[in-house]
């Protein structure tokens, strides 16, 4: 089973969106309390509650090879 909780990570983050923003540059979902995006540096969000949880909620309807990358890094472990 190499199928991530994204499902489970969605739902936490749409029943709590205020807690989370959405990287500009790469569409990413992160912590509010972070300063700039872990996965592509950059440093401007989109804190708007109602778009965090609808990029949530396509994030856990997305096909695998959205995140291919972080799944390869897991592999090459
Ligand atoms: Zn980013």
């Amino acid at each position: 089973m190499t199928t991530p909780d994204r499902k489970e990570m969605a739902n936490t983050i749409v029943n709590d969106p205020t807690s989370y923003k959405v990287c500009l540059v790469c569409g990413a979902i992160v912590d509010k309390a972070v300063d700039s995006c872990p996965d592509c540096l950059a440093y401007r969000f989109d804190e708007n509650a109602a778009h965090v949880a609808d990029v949530a909620l396509d994030m856990a309807v997305r096909p695998q090879t959205a995140v291919s990358h972080l799944d390869m890094s897991n592999a090459a472990d």
